[in-house]
């Protein structure tokens, strides 16, 4: 692993419009915007005279597609997806859009979460005789589809979303509309935008919309299905009786700075953690820097409250594939050194705080305290924005098991000698949940706390030093 953090689970992207020459294109520029939430696969599927054309590849959306597949992927409904596997193998029969084909009737379905019942269902599934060509929970979403199609598609993917549980944001093509599905919990996000066009875009993150020319409309509700066609967008709220549990890591590190989601700007949900935790965990020092690039905005916060200076002292080399890191310990130092390195001149001599965004296995960390000491930093002061993580997530996350979170085992006096910081801060739950502005807590904070919004199936232990 190249770097020690949490993985991205998939982005998607869907849009109806019946005047754009290519829609396709529109998506292949949306999921490049969307890349960081998967690089491993890529696809589209677009609908044209009844039927679903689709294509897709492992790699990068820029290598995955040229003009000659979009050109074969036009038409006036198209959902796109990119995808880092954190349920099934990363193959290409795993990537998305996953299109089958049932009575007639081709369906595509792109899926960001993680089912916490599909192995149960998947099991019931194929007792009763159906099968499966993919090991993603995802078919698992398709399947329960084509088992109730008898009710109708609408009713069919309402019945559906009731039998699955966990997290998932949806979009759809089936019988020419454009379907867009959120959890009851909202835990993973999906938006609605409009195109000058009048066309309509639903996707993970708002920085897709800019990209393709939408303007931001809503967000998809916890528990709402909308149904897009030619008469314009249905709303059912299929399920309202759930908490609010919207992912809070998608403002600590998951989504873009540009992204607004749920109403809240990551990027200035990210600058008020980095004043939260300069309030809870002040220091004297020289100069605040940041672990790019999740780290920047939350430096500045930190930097603008403490009035210490900001300055850049880590580079990261953004042109690093996933492909050749071999999981050694050789090479993951090697990849350490490749993806960041110090600007020795900002730091040398100095007190330097550097602002995290997470602390997971601490592996990284312990690198990056080394490297700023080498650089000649007198001081090293560790502050992170985000809580310590003690818990894995179950909802569309890929987190190491619990024995290698090293918060869960460790206390943080313990981490800081581990990772070599002369101090450690990591910001409250409290100040974080006040930093996306959802004090009254509407948020999923399992991965800090353990309080997960739903059953999940193994058991997690409370950590013993809470
Ligand atoms: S457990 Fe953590 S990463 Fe997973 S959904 Fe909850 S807040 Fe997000």
């Amino acid at each position: 692993m190249i770097c020690d953090k949490f993985k991205d689970e998939c982005g998607v992207l869907g849009i109806y419009s019946t005047a754009s020459k290519n829609l396709a294109r529109r998506v292949a520029f949306g999921l490049i915007s969307l890349q960081h939430r998967g690089q491993e696969s890529a696809g589209i599927a677009s609908y044209r005279d009844g039927k679903v054309y689709h294509y897709k590849e492992m790699g990068l959306v820029q290598d995955v597609f040229n003009n000659e597949i979009l050109e074969g992927l036009k038409g006036h409904i198209s959902v796109g997806h990119v995808r880092y596997s954190t349920t099934g193998e990363s193959h290409v029969s795993n990537a998305q859009p996953l299109v089958i084909k049932y009575r007639g009737e081709n369906i595509a379905l792109a899926h960001n979460g993680n089912l916490i019942n599909a192995d149960k269902i998947r099991d019931k599934l194929e007792e009763s005789g159906s099968i499966f060509q993919t090991s993603i929970d995802t078919e698992v979403i398709a399947n329960l589809m084509a088992k109730n199609y008898s009710l109708g598609f609408k009713d069919a993917i309402l019945k559906t979303v009731h039998e699955i549980k966990g997290a998932f944001a949806l979009v759809i093509i089936c019988e020419g509309k454009l379907i867009g599905v959120r959890d009851p919990n909202g835990l993973r996000p999906l938006c609605i935008g409009k195109l000058p066009d009048g066309g309509l875009v639903l996707t993970s993150e708002s920085c897709a919309l800019d990209v393709v020319g939408a303007e931001l409309v809503r967000d998809v509700k916890n528990g709402e299905m909308v149904i897009i066609d030619e008469n314009g967008m249905e709303s059912i709220l299929y399920d309202d009786t759930q908490p609010a549990a919207h992912c809070i890591f998608e403002y600590v590190y998951f989504a873009r700075p540009d992204s607004v989601i749920d109403t809240v700007s990551v990027s200035s949900s990210r600058r008020w953690a980095g004043k939260l935790l300069a309030k809870e965990h002040p220091v004297e020092a020289d100069i605040v820097i940041a672990v790019p690039d999740s780290g920047i905005d939350a430096a500045i916060g930190y930097a603008q409250e403490s009035g210490i200076p900001y300055g850049i002292g880590l580079i990261k080399n953004k042109y690093i594939g996933r492909t050749f890191i071999q999981p050694d310990q050789e090479t993951r130092e090697l990849a350490v050194r490749l993806k960041l390195n110090v600007l020795k001149e900002t730091v040398k001599g100095k007190r330097v705080v550097v602002i995290d965004d997470s602390i997971v296995r601490g592996t990284t960390s312990k690198k990056i305290v080394d490297a700023l000491r080498k650089a000649g930093a007198s001081e090293v002061h560790m502050r992170v924005s985000s809580s310590s993580v003690k818990y894995p997530c179950f909802f569309g996350i890929d987190t190491p098991n619990r024995q290698q979170l090293v918060s869960s085992f460790k206390s943080n006096d313990e981490v800081k000698e581990i990772i070599g910081a002369d101090t450690l801060g990591y910001i409250s739950v409290e100040g974080l949940l006040e930093s996306v502005g959802k004090a009254n807590c509407d948020m999923c904070t399992a991965c800090f706390d353990g309080d997960y919004p739903m059953d999940v199936p193994e058991e997690v232990n409370k950590n013993m030093f809470d």
